[in-house]
């Protein structure tokens, strides 16, 4: 075993991406991108901002590629211990904020395990910034008093969504939701909440190529299908859905048509 007491270690640096355009990326996330010795970064990070990095630094996409699958998260916590221990800076680039839905807690954790410094670069979520580019805003004085935010994956034991809690929360955000759209629009309306209630998609928020459609819970599934809205997307649900600019999306909608 090598005595690694003596030697410096180097920090991981959980960074939050943004949401999809780079320029969304905070002043200290951009600033310790172009000081990594090494870049873990996967799918969800804006390609651009991997130009950032200093020349010499190594990037490694632990994302998932062209029908392969992502790096199991194992080897991430492998990859992020092992560089820094070689006296590296590493930057995990992230995906939104690094916090919400991005395994962040467990990379941290596994730091913490291998008593590698670990700081957290909180990043701009899509789960605010996606209906905020499509201008929904998740609060509004008199329309909603609180949001939020849920995974509409299972979590692995088949246990499903307590959508009568949630019928009850003004504004609901569903991240990873896009496969499972039809029944999140479906349980909500069984746990009370009215088929006419405002719904809307944002796919690819912050992009070139955003596309955002308003409609209802009752026909939201069926209008996403029709005009092919896929992934990443998020789903947001109640009334602020309806303050969304609408001209500003039938010509987005056409201009894809
Ligand atoms: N940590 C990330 C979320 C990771 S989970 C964050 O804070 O944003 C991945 C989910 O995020 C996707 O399934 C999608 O629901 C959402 N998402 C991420 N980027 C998005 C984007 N540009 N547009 C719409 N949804 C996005």
């Amino acid at each position: 075993m090598p005595d690694h007491r003596y030697q410096v270690q180097g920090t991981v640096y959980l960074v939050g991406a943004g949401p999809g355009d780079p320029d969304l990326i905070t002043v200290r996330g951009l600033r310790l991108l172009r000081q990594a010795d090494v870049i873990l970064y996967d799918r969800l990070a804006a390609r651009e901002l991997l130009r950032e990095a200093k020349p010499g630094a190594r990037l490694i996409d632990v994302g998932k590629r062209a029908g392969r699958p992502s790096t199991p998260q194992e080897e991430i916590h492998r990859l992020l211990v092992l560089h820094a221990r070689r006296g590296r800076t590493v930057v995990r680039l992230k995906g939104g904020d690094p916090f919400v839905f991005g395994r962040g807690g467990e990379e941290r954790e596994a730091c913490k395990r291998a008593a590698i410094a670990c700081e957290v670069v909180p990043g701009v979520s899509s789960a605010v910034a996606a209906p905020g580019a499509a201008g929904i805003p998740v609060t509004h004085r008199q329309v909603s008093r609180h949001f939020a935010v849920i995974t509409a994956r299972s979590n692995g034991k088949g246990a499903s969504l307590d959508y009568r809690a949630l019928a009850a929360i003004d504004t609901l955000v569903f991240l990873m939701g896009r496969g499972r759209l039809k029944q999140i629009c479906r349980g909500l309306i069984e746990a009370g909440r009215p088929p006419d209630t405002p719904a809307a998609i944002v796919e690819r928020a912050t992009t070139p190529d955003q596309r955002s459609l308003v409609a209802t819970l009752s026909d939201l599934p069926l209008q996403a299908d029709d005009n092919a809205i896929s992934t990443p997307a998020v789903i947001v649900v109640g009334e602020v859905a309806a303050m969304a600019p609408q001209r500003a999306l039938r010509q987005a909608l056409q201009a894809t048509a």
